[in-house]
């Protein structure tokens, strides 16, 4: 299988680019990882998940990679709840860290190879402040605090093909943050901070640094983490929500190539927003689903992985129950076929998983092909399913020997590998366990798989408290009523 033939969208183009490492073999792939003040949302997930998928296409495709998401643990949002809890912000942050992993394990996400975080990063952040300033980039206000000069980078804005006088309506109309009233001493409106000096509001969350007590902005730490992952080298691709193109990633792109004098980043991959029920995703609609959430009514996490991929990440994507439902039984529907075919090759379905989901490809991808191509073009991993499922529709396992089963079931591992979708282990609830039950030995059996046995133990036996008895098998587990 010829390596390098993935296409996507770079917006920095505008236009669907070959992806390929510009040195080495290996593609260097930086994504904007999750904030970490509570639980992600399915909406961060349906960005994380595409994104994951993209690095999975990229491995069937032959192209190794190298995955670099942060954690972001070092913001307002997570200052502000340690605060409220009156916890460190590193033993909160450690808890959110561990259950968004957890959750990551659940909807089957590969691990980044390299996963660092912002509060790690504080040294590199101010060196990076330092050389900006040196070459007459940032300067340090009264306060202490330093900013981003804009207007001494020419290209700010060519990723969101922002002009100069257009950027300041834009900062002057986003809400929040980035238009901060105190920051008065600003030769400019559209400068960034680089470092913001010390509030009481802040806690003990500070820093020392040249221009006194604070901590760094927050466009500055995925300069700094980009630095020390790939060692300062321009890298291939680097992803996030449509949300932060502008002005996160513009900021990026500023603060990376005035320090180093060369290209940050050659291609920009944004993932469009998740709606939920047509509505934006907001507390107030009380539409801010969790991974829990929806267990919680019932959904398996491969349900939800598929539901959240299988919209084309150029567009918006609608969640709604409907779709849940329907995602239930295309998997059952994908499962029932991958059944035929074993039943051709006299292989049982649990091997299915470990023999034929694998990330190497196939000498040929045969009936599949069309869904392989759409995977390699720009992504588009609703026309692949759309693929997989005109296959099934033909009824293949009608006319193929043992041989020709294989083969296929060779290149339907690879699709689903590419897709991060496991068949054949939704746990079989054979007696009726209620849903919060089930949810609940769902949890323990993530925490089973992530080795984290004093969680797996405690759930257990909160199981048994409440009247049920689990039962583990290979690929999943049974709910008992205890008797
Ligand atoms: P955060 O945890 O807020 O830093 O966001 C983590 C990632 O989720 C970023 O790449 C965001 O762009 C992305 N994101 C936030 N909201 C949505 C949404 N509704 N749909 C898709 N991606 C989102
Ligand atoms: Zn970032």
């Amino acid at each position: 299988m010829a390596a390098m033939s993935v296409k996507l969208y770079d917006t920095l183009s505008r236009s669907v680019q070959t992806l390929a490492p510009a040195s080495g073999d290996t593609l260097r792939f930086y994504c904007c990882g999750p904030t970490v003040y509570g639980p992600a949302h399915i909406g961060n997930f349906r960005t994380f998940l595409i994104q994951d998928t993209l690095r999975r296409v990229l491995e069937v495709d032959g192209t190794p990679v190298k995955h670099v998401r942060n954690i972001t643990d070092l913001d307002d949002k997570t200052i502000r709840r340690s605060e409220e809890e009156g916890v460190s912000l590193q033993a909160f942050t450690a808890r959110w860290t561990d259950k968004f992993h957890k959750d990551c394990a659940a909807l089957n996400m590969r691990q980044p190879s390299v996963e660092p975080s912002a509060v790690a990063h504080i040294p590199e952040q101010i060196s990076l402040i330092e050389k900006l300033i040196e070459k007459g980039h940032a300067y340090a206000v009264e306060d202490g605090s330093v900013y981003f000069r804009v207007t001494s980078f020419d290209d700010y804005g060519r990723l969101s093909r922002l002009k100069q006088r257009d950027l300041k309506t834009q900062m002057e109309n986003s809400a929040g943050a980035v238009n901060d009233a105190d920051e008065y001493d600003r030769e400019s409106v559209s400068d960034f901070a680089l470092w913001k000096a010390r509030k009481p509001e802040d806690g003990n969350n500070y820093w020392s640094s040249p221009w006194g007590e604070g901590r760094p902005g927050w466009h500055l730490e995925c300069s700094a983490m980009v630095d020390s992952a790939f060692g300062g080298e321009t890298i291939d691709l680097h992803g996030g929500g449509i949300d932060l193109c502008f002005p996160h990633h513009e900021n990026e792109i500023a603060q990376s190539e005035c320090a180093h004098g060369h290209d940050f980043c050659k291609h920009w991959f944004h993932s469009a927003h998740l709606m939920v029920e047509g509505e934006k995703m907001s507390k107030s609609l009380g539409n801010l689903f969790t991974l829990d959430d929806l267990r919680e009514k019932g959904f398996s996490p491969m349900t939800v992985r598929y539901t959240l991929i299988s919209g084309s990440y150029r567009q918006q994507l609608n969640f709604t129950f409907d779709g849940l439902h329907a995602a239930q039984s295309a998997l059952s529907r994908i499962e029932r076929f991958a059944e035929t075919l074993l039943a051709k090759t006299e292989e049982s379905p649990d091997s299915f998983n470990t023999t034929y989901v694998r990330a190497d490809a196939p000498e040929d991808f045969g009936r599949l092909s069309k869904a392989w191509d759409a995977l390699r073009n720009n992504l588009n991993t609703a026309a692949c399913l759309g693929a997989i499922f005109g296959v099934i529709g033909s009824n293949p396992a009608a006319t193929l020997d043992a041989a020709g089963a294989r083969g296929l079931l060779r290149a339907l591992g690879a699709l689903l590998y590419a897709l991060g979708l496991e068949l054949f282990t939704v746990e079989a609830t054979p007696v009726d366990a209620p849903a919060e039950i089930v949810a609940l030995a769902q949890t323990r059996w993530d925490a089973k798989k992530a080795k984290d046995f004093s969680q797996a133990d405690a759930l257990r036996d909160e199981l048994l408290s409440k009247g049920w008895v689990v039962k583990d098998g290979k690929d999943g587990f049974d709910l008992e009523p205890k008797t």
